[in-house]
Formats: C-alpha cells, sequence, structure tokens
C-alpha cells in the first residue's frame, strides 16, 4: 500500500511512520511542515526507498493536491495539527487555521483525487482521522467516554480538533469519501515534545527546575502507550468499517500528581546522581494555578476497538513510563537538538500539561 502520513515528524506520527517501516512493507509519504513541534530526527534513515518526506503545510491546498497527484496514496493517516491546550489558549488562531481549514484542505484535495480514481481503488481508498478524547470535555468522576458521547469541548485546542472531527464525518456523509476517526486518550512514551507533562517533568527534574503541577494534580488522564496507539491506528486503517469511529484508550487513569510522583521515583533508581542543590525529585514539585477551563477527568471506553478489531494496549502503564524515563536519559541528543526551537525560549517559564 502507498500511505500518505500527515504530522508524521511529530510524536505520534512519527510512531506511525516508524511502525509502518519496520511491522509493514507498505510505502510511505511524510507530509509535515516541521513547526516547532516536528523533528526529522525521530524517523529513522530508511535505505530501500520505502519512505519519502515533504515539507508542506496542509494548510496550502494547491500543494496537497500536487502530492496526491504525485504520490498516489490508497490511504491517508491524518495526525498533522498543533496540540499544545496551553498555546491553544494563548494563540487560537493558529489552532483554527491548522487543524480546522488545514484539515478541511485535506478532505478538499483527498475528495478531488478519489473521485478520479478507478472504481475498485476509489472503494479500497480510506482516510483516516487522528482526533482525541479531549472533543469529549469533562467526564465528572463516573463513567467513561464512548463513542455515542456527546462533543463538550473545553479549549480552543479541543474545540478545533472537535471541529475537525465533524468535517470529516460530514465528508463521509456528503460525499462518500471513505473516512474513519479513532478518539484517543493521552499518549506518552520517547520522542515526545519535551512541553507535555511527562517528558517536561524528565527533563527539568535531571536540570533540578522546579516541576510546576497544575492547581492541585489531581486531574485524572487515561494514559496510553504510543506505540499501542500506532498499533491501534493500523488496525482501525486496515481493518476498520469506514464511516465509523473508534475510541482509543489505555484503561490506565492516572492523577498528574501521581505521574509526576512516579517519574520522580524512577529518576530516584535510573539517575541518582542529582543536580547540586537537590536531594530529592520530588521535593522539586510544586503547585501552581490551575489553567482556566482545566478539564478534571478523561477515561475511554475502549471496548468498540477491542470486540471488532481485536485490539488491546500491550504495554503497562508502570513498564511503559519507566522505558520513557529511559528513553529520555539515554537520547538527551534528541531533546537538545530541539534547543534552537521555540521550546529554548519558552521552557522555563512553561507549564507542563498532559
Ligand atoms: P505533535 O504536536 O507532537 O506533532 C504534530 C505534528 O504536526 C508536528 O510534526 C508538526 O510539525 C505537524 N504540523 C503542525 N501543523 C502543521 C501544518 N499546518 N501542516 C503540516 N504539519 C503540521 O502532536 P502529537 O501529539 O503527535 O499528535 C498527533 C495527532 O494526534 C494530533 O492530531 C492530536 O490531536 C492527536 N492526538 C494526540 C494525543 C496525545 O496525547 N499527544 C492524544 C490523542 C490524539
Amino acid at each position: 500500500m502507498r500511505i500518505m502520513v500527515t504530522g508524521g515528524a511529530g510524536f505520534i506520527g512519527s510512531a506511525v511512520v516508524r511502525f509502518l517501516l519496520k511491522q509493514t512493507d507498505h510505502v510511505v509519504l511524510n507530509i509535515d511542515a516541521l513547526t516547532y513541534a516536528g523533528s526529522l530526527a525521530s524517523i529513522p534513515r530508511v535505505a530501500d526507498g520505502r519512505y519519502l518526506f515533504r515539507r508542506t503545510d496542509i494548510r496550502d491546498r494547491d500543494g496537497l493536491e500536487q502530492l496526491f497527484e504525485s504520490f498516489r496514496p490508497e490511504a491517508v493517516l491524518h495526525l498533522a495539527a498543533e496540540t499544545h491546550v496551553d498555546r491553544s489558549i494563548d494563540s487560537p488562531g493558529d489552532f483554527i487555521a491548522t487543524n480546522i481549514v488545514g484539515t478541511c484542505n485535506l478532505l478538499e484535495a483527498a475528495r478531488d483525487y478519489w473521485i478520479g480514481l478507478p472504481a475498485t481503488a476509489r472503494e479500497c481508498f480510506r482516510f483516516l482521522h487522528v482526533s482525541t478524547d479531549e472533543v469529549f470535555g469533562d467526564l465528572g468522576a463516573r463513567g467513561y467516554f464512548s463513542e455515542e458521547t456527546a462533543y463538550a469541548p473545553s479549549s480552543p485546542y479541543s474545540a478545533s480538533k472537535a471541529s475537525s472531527d465533524h468535517l470529516v464525518r460530514a465528508w463521509h456523509r456528503t460525499y462518500g469519501l471513505p473516512t474513519l476517526v479513532t478518539n484517543c486518550s493521552n499518549n506518552y512514551g520517547p520522542y515526545q515534545f519535551p512541553e507535555k507533562l511527562i517528558p517536561l517533568t524528565i527533563i527539568n527534574a535531571l536540570a533540578g527546575r522546579p516541576l510546576q503541577v497544575y492547581g492541585n494534580g489531581c486531574q485524572i488522564r487515561d494514559w496510553l502507550y504510543v506505540e499501542d496507539h500506532a498499533d491501534a491506528l493500523y488496525r482501525v486503517l486496515t481493518h476498520g468499517r469506514v464511516g465509523e469511529t473508534y475510541n482509543v484508550g489505555g484503561h490506565c487513569e492516572r492523577k498528574n500528581i501521581a505521574v509526576v510522583r512516579t517519574i520522580c521515583d524512577f529518576l530516584e533508581a535510573l539517575a541518582p546522581h542529582k543536580p547540586p542543590g537537590v536531594e530529592r525529585y520530588e521535593d522539586l514539585i510544586c503547585f501552581v494555578q490551575d489553567r482556566p477551563g482545566h478539564d478534571q477527568r478523561y477515561a475511554i471506553d475502549s471496548r468498540k476497538i477491542h470486540a471488532e478489531l481485536g485490539w488491546k494496549p500491550q504495554e503497562s502503564f508502570e513498564s511503559g513510563l519507566y522505558k520513557t524515563v529511559e528513553w529520555y536519559l539515554e537520547n538527551c541528543d534528541w531533546y537538545q537538538s530541539l534547543e534552537h526551537s521555540d521550546y529554548q525560549g519558552e521552557r522555563l517559564g512553561l507549564l507542563p500539561q498532559s
């Protein structure tokens, strides 16, 4: 198969590209604008010509059309997005432009191309849109998000993702484009840009900087190891029913403060030589004013993808988090290579988020 991946230089997109290159023999075209969050250092060098990269912005409709015509994909995995909630609160316009207008451009370019395909190729074509559980908003203390849960996004980020989900479903219903949607819980693992809770905590702890936790740290997220997500996306792409939505979750709820404390425990074992003045990593934890509109709890009911596609996560949270801490310790070159991006200027003042 010839698969176009958007956002393949980002955290989850690069895990998807690595999965496709390692576990399949498909040809992959990665298109990514290489914003501050994208890094080509997240993708291994591949010698056999199965991997192509084109720096392209999904806000550029003409550029997308040319890529569809030249690459002629049989499937699209759409992950390109602006993804950091705090940035969306500061500058929502970028999120509207990429997540909504960019997704519309991609749908339109895909539709123009798809209409021109021979009937059998048209039948087999797939467009998988990768989205988040944040579109469902705040869950409250009980229950889980199912595929039928009504949308109630709280932040500019989640509202922009919700809009893009609606566009994708409308392009299926109105034009017949063979789309699928996934809504997934919080991911963690290697190659995550260090503005998100887990990598930021690891890197700040190693540098002896404060580990800032929003509010009382009791917000609950359902954590999924990124390689399990890549596996889920491939199953949905290859075996999911067209027009359907699949929720993907780790069935692994943790309070943010518990995540930060577990990272500190792992660092005590893995990096016992601490920065000067630091006795215990946990002593670096401090609580700061909560994010406006912060959702208290997300949790996913992923019975549908399990029942229909046989998917369930392989990695437990503790083993996945341990591997992740080890990875950041062993790969400081990777995150130091990001030092010239926005991250360098902002990191000291940046608050963690999940
Ligand atoms: P990320 O921020 O790490 O990567 C996003 C990638 O998109 C980057 O490589 C960036 O360069 C690229 N990009 C941004 N704007 C672009 C544009 N205009 N044109 C082309 N490329 C552009 O994000 P991520 O965490 O890997 O998330 C990927 C997708 O998965 C997003 O759609 C996100 O909403 C969704 N998602 C993320 C999580 C999570 O926990 N991280 C959970 C569920 C769903």
